[in-house]
């Protein structure tokens, strides 16, 4: 089972995401186990200070690094994982991606380190995280919403999360491409056809049509990614037309 540590000024705002849905099934079936800390808790100054005003001067608040310094080092005594990871959620981390997603899904334990103000004094990132993780090129207010996403996209890699209805391997990003075009009922909506190869029976030929689906649909929207999906020559030959007719 994997446990995930939030450290977070506000714990409360997970209770909704956590409480529904996969997540929710995942924590009844024993497979992820997730704990909220309040690291004010560790703050043992007389307010219960957290933050303090950045050395040097300039606006806004710097979350000091005492009370983060022992939450995680309470964790590190209180449990005993073999294989865990310190993880800051800040804008100078890596971009969050599914590799990443699958990678954090082999540890026996996460702790995420939610920020808030102007950020963390900088010896927090240099010498507590084990690494940084941003997920996008903007600033949100808080690292909440950054750990709600990075748990949900771990949770879905771990194996049995998802039933069997819900597969990840077709998935965007999965494989390095795009997803397929998927279809359901009716066959016909207001004269928009579902494409005719879907109710050919013959298997070999629709996973064929959605692979080269997959490819057009990444070729089109996200060519960036196709230098790291993993083609076959049949795929590079497809992408040849593909490009020969643009
Ligand atoms: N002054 C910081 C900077 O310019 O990098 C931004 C601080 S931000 C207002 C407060 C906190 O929100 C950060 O410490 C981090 O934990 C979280 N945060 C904001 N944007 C994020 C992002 N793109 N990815 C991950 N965490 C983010």
């Amino acid at each position: 089972m994997l446990r995930i540590d939030i450290l977070s000024l506000f714990p409360e705002m997970f209770k909704g995401v956590f409480g529904e849905s996969i997540i929710k099934r995942a924590k009844a079936a024993n497979l992820l186990d997730i704990h909220l800390m309040n690291f004010r808790d560790f703050a043992f100054s007389k307010h219960k200070n957290v933050d303090d005003i950045p050395f040097g001067g300039g606006s806004g608040m710097v979350l000091k690094p005492e009370p983060l310094f022992r939450a995680v080092n309470f964790l590190k005594e209180t449990t005993n994982f073999a294989k865990r990871r310190v993880i800051l959620l800040s804008p100078e981390g890596k971009v969050f991606n599914q590799e990443k997603a699958k990678e954090l899904a082999t540890y026996d334990q996460l702790i995420f380190i939610c920020g808030h103000y102007e950020g963390f004094d900088a010896r927090i990132s240099n010498y507590l995280a084990d690494e940084a993780i941003s997920i996008g090129d903007f600033v949100l207010t808080g690292g909440e919403l950054p750990a709600m996403m990075i748990t949900d996209a771990v949770a879905r890699m771990i194996p049995g999360v998802l039933g069997s209805e819900e597969s990840a391997p077709t998935d965007s990003f999965y494989n390095g491409l795009l997803e397929h075009p998927q279809y359901t009922r009716p066959r016909d909506f207001e004269g928009m056809q579902v494409p005719e190869v879907l109710f050919s029976g013959n298997h070999a030929k629709i996973n064929r049509w959605r692979r080269e689906e997959a490819l057009r649909v990444t070729f089109e929207k996200r060519p960036d990614l196709l230098k790291n999906a993993e083609l076959d020559k049949k795929d590079k030959e497809f992408l040849a037309g593909l490009m020969d007719s643009d």
